[in-house]
């Protein structure tokens, strides 16, 4: 199965989206990556979850890439006894330690630093700031605020405090044991919230020992503020524009929702965009115009991927939502404007024989008008910079390695496949041949790019070149024209 576009899709599974029905529709809709969101999960639905998406990554013969989001230490109202509750402007709401269901009154606040930190007239935004309240007094159990913007509030929704000054370590104890079990089931992504600083990176990549890769989500003011050196650390990183929002004047972020996806182009890492993309799909069929043009936005950056949050997970029209995504992408990249765009920000190969292989393999493969760039990758990353140059020719992966072929998934552009390690060089020609054929990217008698490391499996030894022709018969390169 072949996607007819170049960035990647991230669904966010839930209780719209967590039977082996729905993520294979998913899936077939355009889903490349799925999403698990620890703040939302339990231990034993997360091993539920990633056992459904290898049982679809199994049926459909296509790796899938499965990223685990910690949770970080954002803070979150507990529950309520009704689920939800709505709060009037102007009314007084109390907020506790105590973990009794809460009402339209009070609810729990199960952060006791919170509850000592806060004093009066220090401001409490929930939900992503869609109701706001601001402290009356203030004890170690109990705070009394006024509702200064009313609405609904539900379940374990999220409190920023842009005026408190809390003591909060970049990991929590749930993250920490989220994390083992995400570990655990063997996923390829883990996603870190809240990142303020480099040394976070470095605490969980120190637990982490390279056995998933680091995704670091930006949503915090002092993250921005060394971008490039956690960009440096990470294996990707996502505009969490959400939280950022809040945290941030939001009418900031589309200028660091800009500044993060080239950074991390230039970077070579991949970028995902974040958070309300078709926020309205939660409950309508269509989005809104400004959805779609949001949408449209990242894509014309050449973000890596975009990615449905509540959409998928929780809303009426899942399938819908990724199929949406799905058509805007095509479109976008099939406009005539989205060229120019993208190569505006064409990125300067770096000096490293990767760098220098993948630049040429975009060059001669549009300058003779090849069907497909095959690279034989190890880790990854002669994928990742194959994407980095951004060619208009597909991008096909060839890797032994199943957790590579998997991580690929979220890289823009490239279509990875899992395969036995070759023989020799002429075998990996031949492979990249039948491949190339058998996926769709080329019809016998087309011309193929193929980029490989001789000696074989030595990784980051990218440093061959080969044009192929596929014979007419079909049956692989074919020799007498070589
Ligand atoms: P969240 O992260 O949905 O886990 O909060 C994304 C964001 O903040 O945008
Ligand atoms: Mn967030």
């Amino acid at each position: 199965m072949r996607r007819l576009r170049k960035v990647k899709i991230v669904a966010t599974l839930g209780p719209s989206s967590s039977t082996p029905e729905m993520v294979t529709r998913l899936f077939e809709a355009g889903a490349d990556v799925f999403r698990i969101n620890m703040s939302h999960t339990s231990h034993e639905r997360l091993k539920e979850l990633v056992g459904v998406i290898r049982g679809v990554e199994k049926k459909m013969g296509r790796p899938i890439g499965v990223l685990v989001d910690l949770q970080g230490p954002k803070l979150r109202l507990g529950k309520f006894a009704e689920g939800a509750v709505m709060l009037e402007k102007d009314q007084t709401f109390v907020l506790d330690s105590d973990p009794t269901p809460g009402d339209a009154t009070r609810v729990h606040l199960p952060h006791p630093e919170i509850l000592e930190a806060l004093e009066p007239g220090h401001h409490l935004l929930l939900d992503d700031g869609k109701v706001r309240l601001v402290a009356e007094s203030s004890t170690p159990t109990e705070t009394v605020t006024r509702v200064l913007v009313g609405g609904r509030m539900s379940d374990r929704k999220g409190v920023s405090l842009p005026d408190t000054l809390i003591k909060t370590s970049a990991m929590t104890p749930k993250d920490h044991s989220d994390l083992a079990a995400a570990l655990e089931t063997g996923c390829e992504w883990i996603a870190l919230s809240f990142v303020q600083r480099p040394e976070d990176v470095v605490e969980a990549k120190e637990i982490i020992q390279g056995r998933a890769a680091v995704m670091v989500k930006i949503e915090k003011p002092q993250a921005m503020g060394r971008l490039q050196e956690i960009i440096d650390l990470s294996d990707s990183i996502m505009v969490a524009r959400g939280d950022l929002g809040v945290e941030m004047p939001i009418e900031k972020v589309p200028g660091l929702q800009k500044q993060m996806t080239r950074a991390c182009r230039r970077s070579g890492k991949p970028v995902i965009v974040a958070t309300q993309m078709l926020e309205s799909m939660i409950t309508q069929p269509m989005p809104t115009r400004a959805e779609t043009s949001d949408v449209a936005t990242a894509v014309f950056e050449g973000a890596d991927a975009i990615m449905l949050s509540a959409e998928s997970a929780a809303g009426s029209y899942p399938t819908e939502a990724v199929a949406m995504m799905d058509s805007i992408a095509r479109s976008v990249e099939s406009d005539p404007y989205y060229r120019s765009i993208i190569d505006a920000q064409h990125a300067v190969p770096e000096a490293t024989g990767a760098d220098a292989i993948s630049a040429a393999a975009r060059q001669i493969a549009e300058t003779l008008d090849l069907a497909v760039i095959m690279c034989w990758t190890a880790g990854g990353t002669t994928g990742r910079r194959a994407a980095r140059e951004r060619p208009k020719t597909p991008i096909v992966a060839l890797t032994p390695n199943l957790d590579t072929s998997r991580r690929l998934t979220l890289t823009w552009g490239v279509h990875s496949l899992l395969t036995t390690d070759a023989y020799d060089l002429d075998d990996m020609v031949d492979r990249a041949c039948d491949f190339a054929l058998s996926e769709g990217f080329a019809e016998p008698g087309d011309r193929i790019i193929v980029s490989a490391g001789v000696p074989l499996r030595q990784p980051g030894a990218t440093n061959m070149l080969r044009i192929a022709y596929i014979s007419q018969d079909g049956r692989g390169a074919d020799n007498a024209r070589r």
